[in-house]
């Protein structure tokens, strides 16, 4: 494919239109602040999600290895996303795909794979590793049982950080003229974090601050990952039995410093992302926007942050969206204030 067929929009297949997704300014809920602060709209990818990129990345791969061939089939524990991404791909090669959810996964999430033809499989979240109806074991069990079927595990998969290496940072950087200063994304595999942050600082002589943005209770930031409500993002390991056991997709020593977004403060900016940019984004956006405008807040004219929109909103109308469920759940996203800047690691 040429670069004049892609500035056409003109492409051989589904995965071959992913990437290249906008820089979208806030204008509105960064009133007093000095720097400017882009979303990078990861929804727009044509599956979607800013799991895209991963998971065509790893289908490649495997097909490089001749660990996927055809006929095969494409198993994979998620809280959906990477479930849609890869499933609409494997659809598009002639690939079957099986994917194991968390009971929390929305219900649009679950619908969603349906209609790709997908096998879903639901099962408890926020269970422990060594239990066997784990997320990660049963799709384990699952893959060893289907013959020509093929684990993608994109917590230990080193392509899908290498995605966002090859594609996401030098996207951010050429986007931004070289200009970006500040980096944040939530970190679920932490693909994201780790490839777009290693590409940003490789290219700015370790310039570019990389800032991570957890849910308030997961133990990447130090919490003891009693549950909260924002998909996607964060890690619940139980610390006793489960404390060594990082991703392998997450490579920590990039991230320079991790704000603590508390589930109310992310839905608030949300609410404010839809209601005053008209930008209908997930919660782990309403989560990396709450952290972007925290650092944005000490940072000065010449500054430019970039922060990941995962997925859209339209995901999440029954829940983060929805007056009742929040109301249930005893949030007041009126009234929610933004919350206190987080110390440097
Ligand atoms: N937000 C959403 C909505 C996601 O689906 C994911 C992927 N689990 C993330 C954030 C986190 O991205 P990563 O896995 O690359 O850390």
């Amino acid at each position: 494919m040429t670069v004049a067929d892609r500035k056409l929009g003109v492409f051989d297949s589904v995965a071959d239109a992913i990437g290249y997704t906008p820089l979208i300014r806030l204008n509105r809920v960064t009133e007093g602040i000095a720097a400017t602060v882009y979303l990078k709209a990861e929804y727009l990818n044509p599956l979607g999600s800013v799991k895209d990129r991963a998971a065509r990345a790893m289908i490649d791969a495997a097909e490089a290895a001749g660990e996927l061939r055809p006929g095969g089939t494409v198993v994979e524990s998620t809280s959906g996303n990477t479930g849609i991404a890869l499933a609409a791909i494997a659809a598009s090669r002639g690939y079957r795909t099986i994917v194991v959810v968390p009971d929390k996964s929305s219900a649009e999430k679950l619908a969603l794979l349906r209609a790709y033809g997908v096998e879903v499989h639901v099962t408890v979240g926020g269970l422990p590793r060594q239990h066997p109806e784990f997320l990660k074991n049963v799709a384990l069990r699952l893959a060893a049982d289907i013959p020509g079927a093929w684990y993608s595990g994109q917590y230990d998969n080193p392509a899908n950080p290498a995605a966002h290496r090859e594609t996401t940072g030098p996207e951010i950087w050429s986007q931004t003229a070289g200009r970006v200063t500040h980096f944040v994304a939530g970190i679920g595999t932490g693909g994201t974090i780790t490839g777009t942050g290693e590409y940003l600082k490789s290219v700015s002589d370790g310039q570019v601050r990389v800032i991570g943005a957890d849910p308030e209770s997961s133990v990447y930031s130090g919490g003891d990952g009693h549950a909260w409500y924002v998909e996607s993002i964060g890690h619940y390991l139980h610390p006793r039995t489960d404390s060594d056991e990082w991703p392998q997709s997450y490579h920590p020593e990039v991230v320079d410093r991790i704000e603590r977004v508390p589930d109310a403060e992310a839905f608030g900016v949300l609410r404010r992302l839809a209601r005053e940019e008209g930008l209908l984004v997930g919660g782990s956006t309403g989560t990396a926007v709450a952290a972007a405008l925290r650092v944005a807040r000490t940072l000065g004219p010449g500054d430019v942050v970039v922060a990941i929109a995962p997925d859209s909103g339209r995901n999440y109308l029954s829940k983060y969206f929805d007056p009742q469920w929040l109301g249930r759940l005893g949030f007041d996203i009126a009234s929610a204030e933004p919350g206190p800047l987080v110390g440097d690691r």
